[in-house]
């Protein structure tokens, strides 16, 4: 049997087919620019070249009956019907404060999700779209919704409140949520199983850096803090986004530029983070790059993102009164051996130590730290797809 796991993001819905027993991936889809012109759909069997095709798709439905084609068609195909897949995962960006784990979907599940809408305007109604789209193909095939919230829920009020008038978080539940949680969770559980140790007895530091970076404080098992906040735009430095920034200097900008709020925060989500530091680009092979060529802005720009990753890993040391592990995912934390050495270096005072040799492997989750280090440092490739196909299985047996 097979899961099917599925990400609607605001105009893109990706897919995976897994096999259940061998967790191999059979099939995985991408449709880009559902409800734009242009939309386009890319495919890729197991051990086979990848196929981009042009097709229309307005909404989030046609992309699924697209998906449904393609996993079934005679030639392209993996499967002969959908009623081979045994259950279907669905990534929902918020749960807010009511999903504090994954959840079978049943109308009430809908509902619920439907409330969380007001917190994630863009995601949460292209993933309602999408369950429901899939619910209409597949109406008996168990499913399950996994939320990038749910690990982070957690947190203890002291960190997921802002200092506001506390009746903003009564009357509107304003307060630090945290994403990335099914990544978090899994590359944090997996260190812990790396390391022989018992996962429900450590302090663990995750640094998911990517293009959307955070970094959380996972003690005994939990997250007892994150570095997003309310929305994914708080903590680090980002390839496009802010990450913390003064109100202060929101509102001064805004009136010198004459800036609208949407323009604010366009400004902040997209033309921000090393992107806007660097001038160069949001991607670090190029920032790298240019600082390599001698570019001033594109080294600070590194270099602010290294400082602000090293500060936040001090914060949760301290919050969690010590860490036992440190540990790197995502296209930058898994990809860029001299970012991870130059964090570690900069640690050297908590009796970190990194073996180089370790530190230039790839593609496999490795200890990067010597064997007399007072921290273990490890890579683990995150595996978002993987992790909510097995939370799916979990809940649906
Ligand atoms: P997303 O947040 O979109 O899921 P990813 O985790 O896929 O992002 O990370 C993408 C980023 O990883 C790219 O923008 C790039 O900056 C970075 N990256 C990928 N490979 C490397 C590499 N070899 N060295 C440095 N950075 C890399």
């Amino acid at each position: 049997m097979y899961t099917l796991v599925i990400n609607c993001g605001s105009s893109s819905l990706k897919f995976q087919l897994i096999h259940t027993e061998s967790e191999e991936v059979m099939a995985i889809g991408l449709c880009e620019r559902i409800g734009i012109e242009g939309s386009k759909v890319t495919y890729q069997r197991k051990g086979e070249e990848k196929s981009v095709t042009e097709a229309s798709m307005p909404t989030h439905k046609e992309a699924v009956k697209i998906m449904q084609k393609l996993l079934t068609d005679e030639q392209s195909g993996m499967i002969k019907t959908l009623n081979e897949v045994r259950a279907v995962g669905h990534r929902v960006a918020h749960g807010g404060e009511i999903f504090t784990s994954s959840a079978l979907i049943t109308e009430e599940t809908l509902k619920a999700i439907e409330e969380c809408c007001a917190l994630a305007p863009l995601h949460n109604p292209a993933s309602l779209t999408g369950i429901r789209a899939c619910k209409e193909l597949m109406p008996e095939t168990p499913m399950v919704a996994v939320f990038d919230t749910a690990f982070h829920q957690t947190m203890p009020e002291m960190s997921y409140l802002y200092g506001i008038p506390y009746e903003y978080y009564e009357k509107y539940k304003v307060r630090r949520y945290g994403f990335h949680g099914t990544s978090h969770s899994y590359v944090s559980m997996r260190a812990a199983n790396y390391l022989n140790r018992n996962y429900e007895g450590m302090k663990i530091v995750v640094c998911h850096l990517g293009n959307g970076s955070s970094i959380s404080a996972v003690q005994n098992g939990k997250s007892v803090d994150t570095s997003m906040g309310f929305t994914p735009l708080e903590g680090l430095l980002m390839g496009t986004r802010s990450g913390d920034i003064d109100p202060g200097a929101m509102q001064f900008l805004m009136m010198k530029e004459d800036l609208t709020i949407a323009e604010m925060l366009d400004v902040l989500n997209r033309k921000s983070g090393v992107l806007g530091v660097s001038g160069v680009s949001s991607d670090f092979r190029d920032i790298m790059k240019a600082a390599e060529e001698g570019n001033h802005r594109a080294q600070t720009a590194l270099d602010s993102f290294t400082y602000r990753v090293v500060k936040y890993i001090g914060a949760y040391a301290a919050a969690m009164g010590g860490i036992d592990a440190i540990v790197f995912t995502a296209g930058v934390g898994e990809n860029d051996e001299s970012m991870r050495k130059k964090i570690c270096n900069q640690l050297a005072f908590l009796g970190i130590a990194v073996n180089e040799e370790a530190n230039s492997k790839r593609g496999s989750e490795q200890l990067i730290s010597t064997a007399d280090s007072k921290v273990a440092v490890l890579v683990i490739p995150t595996n978002e797809e993987l992790a909510i196909a097995r939370e799916t299985i979990s809940i649906v047996q």
